[in-house]
């Protein structure tokens, strides 16, 4: 039997709309507190900071993801 039912769902995805970021470190920076990775998501474009304390630990977000200046309106 087929089926003519396929959905198809637009893939239209504005820029804003949750995904999920691909982190890419633009520069780090060693500091007392461990060293603090500033990075950039490549397919919106947002950036954050993140810390790394150790070596032996993930990054952890410092700040709340901002978008880059050339981008906001
Ligand atoms: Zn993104």
């Amino acid at each position: 039997m087929t089926s003519q039912n396929t959905a198809s769902v637009p893939l239209q995805s504005p820029r804003g709309v949750a995904h999920e970021h691909g982190w890419s470190v633009e520069s780090r920076h060693p500091t007392s507190g461990g060293t603090v990775l500033y990075v950039r998501c490549t397919e919106c474009g947002v950036r954050r900071v993140d810390v790394q304390r150790s070596r032996q630990q993930p990054p952890e977000a410092l700040s709340h993801e901002t978008a880059s200046p050339s981008e906001r309106r």
